[in-house]
């Protein structure tokens, strides 16, 4: 019963068919194209890209305490920071912030607990380039942490 079905599908061409039908009902619709690198896709809102530090964008300031809770969620120790504190100041003075990206794996715990309002510190942006010719610049230096594409601000 089950080759007589066989014959008689190939006989009527039946999944050629099937698959014309398949094409016949995408063509009509706009290519799913981006022309990249020139036009990036856009990423899901909640997007988990490479680390990034935000300063204040009404002023530039500094927005990172320098509490070390993010180094210390990170599981696989990927994080180092340090910074001092200026006499008269309230808050420290971030002096480095090293993040190995080539063994990070987009959690996003070290930003979850990144304390400081309305501001977050540490964010995951929407960078997903990640290439880079060696393994020394997989290590991302304070400055390259402010780097980046402009910060989307997800909101619930
Ligand atoms: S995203 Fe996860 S693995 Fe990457 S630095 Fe943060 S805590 Fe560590
Ligand atoms: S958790 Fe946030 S505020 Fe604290 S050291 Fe890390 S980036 Fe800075």
């Amino acid at each position: 019963m089950a080759s007589l079905f066989q014959w008689v599908k190939s006989f009527f061409l039946i999944d050629l068919v099937k698959g014309l039908m398949l094409t016949l009902r995408h063509t009509p619709k706009p290519a799913f194209t981006f022309q990249y690198p020139a036009e990036r896709r856009p990423v899901a809102p909640r997007f988990r890209g490479v680390l990034r530090l935000q300063v204040d964008p009404a002023n530039g300031a500094q927005t990172c305490i320098v509490c070390d809770q993010c180094a210390k969620a990170c599981p696989d120790d990927l994080i180092s920071l340090g910074g001092h504190r200026e006499p008269g100041q309230k808050i420290k003075i971030l002096d480095y912030f090293d993040f190995n990206l080539s063994r990070c794996s987009f959690c996003g715990l070290c930003s979850e607990v990144c304390p400081t309002k309305p501001i977050k510190a540490l964010v995951m942006s929407e960078d997903y380039e990640l290439g880079s010719y060696s393994r020394a610049s997989q290590i991302l230096r304070i400055d390259e942490m402010y780097d980046g594409l402009p910060i989307q601000h997800y909101t619930r």
